[in-house]
Order: structure tokens, then sequence, then C-alpha cells
């Protein structure tokens, strides 16, 4: 049931994790044969006072591989005729340090970080950026994957996250998956990232607060489950569900098609998760992915965000779900972030969360 793990070392030091499903003889008779530039330094972390945000610049991330043909695919496993990201010939679910990390423990040498101004601080963006790759078939998708292996990347993700956890200065991990060009996706290749940041990013600091104040307000009650609670009895935005995990579009919806699956026990994060519980989130989680799908009768950018809690203060008040999103808001348009959104922070959604849940509801 639990993947077997085996770490190898790519030529240029960064770390490769396989997760297997059978027992798979020697990994390390596959060693990475390439010649590779010594990965980049730590990004700069930028202090913007204007809003209390920490801004990260990696420059490096500009000469990143972008839509390779797919007999260059750095996530396909290696052939004879083109070596990859990954050695072996075969794999089912691996996990590596991105080449192009936007967070890495590689200190820039001396003297490059150094303060702008009084008012803006300047620190090393000091973190780890993970690539998961879901599958070895190059055209698959999440959505297609079986049960067992949205199991085994379940394992993977709780792995990672209980590992980076551990990493010095680490706040916060953050398991996620674009698909779609219009999402930004530079390689096709089905898969997704982690990012272990230095910092607590700007929107879990606004659901710490509003979930701080919540606690305080009723003698310590937890935010996320009192709305999970109010949206099982209401009824009319869920999608699904089954004895571990509900799936709804949330009352207040910014994107066009917005669902959160979320357990119904309070766990911290995915290592918090049971066997049944791991075991009944595919099932949902593919539906939900079907019924995204079968929208527009053609596949749905995305944006799949698994929200954990953070790894020091405020680390009670969390509660793991997953935030699934479109972009996508009719069969032919797109939902740009223009100017309220973008300028202010300020979302018009144009559709409504109930109509959207309905929609969903009859997607299949
Ligand atoms: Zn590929």
């Amino acid at each position: 049931m639990t993947p077997i793990r085996s770490t190898v070392e790519l030529s240029d030091g960064r770390e490769l994790v396989y997760f297997d499903e059978k027992p798979e003889s020697g990994r390390s008779a596959y060693p990475d044969t390439r010649e590779l530039p010594p990965p980049p330094p730590a990004s700069q972390l930028r202090y913007d006072p204007l809003v209390d945000e920490w801004i990260a610049v990696a420059a490096h991330r500009q000469t990143r591989t972008f839509l390779p043909p797919s007999d260059a695919c750095p996530l396909c496993p290696t052939t004879p005729r083109f070596a990859s990201e990954i050695p072996a010939p075969d794999y089912d679910v691996v996990v590596f340090e991105n080449q192009f990390p936007s967070f890495s423990y590689r200190e820039v040498p001396g003297g490059e970080i150094t303060e702008l101004t009084d008012m803006v601080p300047v620190r090393p963006g000091l973190g780890r950026c993970e690539v998961v790759c879901f599958t070895s078939d190059h055209n698959s998708a999440f959505g297609a994957l079986p049960p067992s292996r949205v199991r085994t990347v379940i394992d993977a993700l709780a792995d990672r996250t209980a590992e980076m956890s551990r990493l010095p200065g680490v706040a916060q991990v953050f398991p996620f998956e674009n698909r779609g060009v219009e999402i930004g996706v530079t390689l096709h290749h089905p898969h997704g990232q982690i990012y272990a940041y230095p910092m607590v990013p700007p929107r879990t600091a606004a659901m710490l607060r509003a979930a701080r104040k919540h606690a305080e307000r009723t003698g310590g009650r937890n935010l996320y489950a009192d709305v999970l609670a109010a949206e099982q009895e209401a009824k009319v935005r869920v999608i699904g569900s089954n004895e571990h995990w509900t799936a709804y579009v949330p009352a207040a919806a910014r994107w066009p098609f917005e669902v959160h699956v979320a357990p119904h026990r309070r766990v911290a994060d995915l290592p918090g998760l049971t066997d049944d519980e791991r075991d009944a989130f595919g099932p949902l989680y593919l539906d939900v992915l079907r019924r995204f799908d079968g929208l527009f009768g053609k596949p749905m950018p995305y944006i799949s965000a698994w929200h954990q809690a953070v790894v020091g203060d405020g680390r009670d008040l969390g509660y793991l779900h997953l935030q699934l999103f479109s972009i996508r808001r009719a069969a032919d348009k797109l939902k740009y972030l223009a100017g309220s959104e973008s300028a202010m922070g300020a979302f018009v959604s144009d559709v409504v969360p109930e109509k959207a849940a309905q929609l969903l509801r009859d997607a299949l």
C-alpha cells in the first residue's frame, strides 16, 4: 500500500525521490549521466513595506525550459536518445528538486544581497522547490489517473510535506498543480510542484487573521470546520461527498469555477491523513476533475492548490483542504485578472456560485 521510496542524486547534486507502487530493483542502477551547470543560487526576497508582503525575485527562471517537443521532455523517463531529469527507463511517481527554483538553500555569493533602502529589507529566498511527476505517460492527465495512483501521489506529497516542514526557516509547504497553457504551464507532461516557502504567503496570512478572529469570537472554534459544516448543511453548493471528504463551491467563490475538497476530520496537513482518508480522496477528486472537463466538453485549464497548516505560529488554526479553480468562464472565454483584481485585489466574479455548483453537478 505505502509506496517504496528510493532516493538518488542527480549529476548537479539535486535530490530525486522515486515512489514506486511495486518493488523496483536497483533504482541506483540508473545514474544521471548528464553534464549539468551548477544549480542557480537562491532568489532574493524583497520586502514591500506598502502591503507588508515579501516578493521573491528569481531572475534565473527566465531561462527555464519552455514547451519542449515531446521527444525532449525533461519529465519523461530517460531513453537511449534523450537523457531527461529522470535517469530511469520508467517510474510511477517521482519527485525532484526544481532546476529553476524560486527558493533554494544555495546561498548567493557574498555581498550580493544588500539592503536596498532603509524601507526595503532584503534577504535570501531560502527554501525548496520540487517537481512532482504523476505518471511517466507524457500524454496522460491527472484526471485520467486510476485512484490507486492518486493515492501514491498523496503519499508522495505527504512524505515531501513532512520532510520539507523540517527544513530551517520553512513557514509553509504548498503542493499544487497548474494545468493548461492558459494557466502558463511550460511543460505538457502531467506534473505538479511543491514550494517550501520561507515566509507565510499573503493569502495564508489573511486566512490566519480570519481564523484567529473567529476562534476569539467563538471560544476557540475552527473557522474552516464551521464553514464546511455550514456548506454541508446548506447542500446547494455541494458537488459530491463520500465518507471522508466533501467537495463544494465556496459561497463567495472568486473564480468562475472553484471547488474546495475538504476532509471531514480536521487535520493540519497531508501527513495527518489516515490510510482510509487518503484512499477516499482520489475517487471524489477524480469525479470533480471529470466534471470540470465536462463543463465545456474540453480540458479545463485549472490550478489545484493544497492549503496546509503553517509550520510555526498559527499551526493550530489550520485545516487541510484542496482549492481547485479554473479561469475559464465560458467555452471560449477566459477570466483575466484585470484592473479591479490585479490592481486592487478586489474580485468580481462572473458566475454565481450556486449556478456554478448546479452546472458542475450536471456536467457528467
Ligand atoms: Zn514527458
